[in-house]
């Protein structure tokens, strides 16, 4: 997948912290602007490789990295202080605002999902009531409540679309092993699959259109001979 690397915080010196300020304020603006400057960028850079699709799937992956990185950060329990961490028994990482009824009343830290979203690959139908849930997901939990007498439990929650895995440590880097694995393999299939899609072609419109006919009158004769 494709990210931009952008420098949002941190080392930055004074003059890229004034550009991070304005780019953020105006982030609507360069949004607006980012698909004709990608088409017009890649025209020039790569005139070859240059279609309008991919151009506009450029400025895309440009703009979700534009959104990702000045998206606000939410406040963790470090930030929110001493007390608030006593009162819900937070970690010093966790971002949950526990105030909120919908808050859950796990700790959690680090979420990271994909920008694809299930939708965006399934074909299956499987996932219509999740289709906007992100393809991959996962985050640190942690389960504390009464912990004199349940103890504290650390696990990472991995979601691929409806589902979700409940998983200790130790599962999730079996899971996070098996998706090392895949990913090699994954990359092989995708590697084979442009090599072999060189020779796709589409079909003559007219030859298929009359071949549609044909097949309607094929299954008209058959459901007239069955009546
Ligand atoms: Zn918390």
């Amino acid at each position: 997948m494709d990210k931009l690397q952008l420098t949002t915080s941190g080392s930055a010196s004074p003059s890229a912290e004034m550009a991070n300020r304005i780019l953020a304020a105006s982030l609507d603006r360069i949004i607006e602007a980012a698909p004709d400057a990608a088409d017009a960028a890649m025209k020039k850079a790569v005139p070859d490789l240059y279609t309008p699709e991919l151009a506009s799937q450029f400025a895309e992956n440009f703009i979700n990295a534009l959104r990702r990185a000045h998206a606000p950060q939410p406040l963790t329990a470090a930030q929110r202080g001493i007390e608030w961490m006593l009162r819900w028994g937070c970690t010093p990482w966790c971002i949950n605002d526990h105030t909120d009824s919908a808050s859950p009343e796990w700790h959690s830290a680090g979420p990271v999902k994909t920008d694809v979203r299930t939708a965006d690959l399934d074909s299956s139908g499987y996932s219509e009531d999740g289709g906007m849930l992100p393809w991959l997901s996962a985050e640190v939990i942690v389960t504390n409540e009464k912990p004199q007498a349940y103890g504290r439990e650390t696990q990472v929650f991995l979601g691929y679309g409806v589902h979700l895995a409940e998983l200790s440590p130790a599962r999730a880097r079996v899971a996070l092993e098996a998706m090392r694995g895949f990913v090699a393999d994954l990359e092989a299939v995708v590697d084979r699959a442009d090599e072999i899609a060189k020779d796709d072609f589409e079909g003559d419109p007219e030859i298929a259109q009359a071949h549609k006919e044909a097949e309607a009158r094929r299954i008209k004769r058959i459901t007239e001979a069955a009546a």
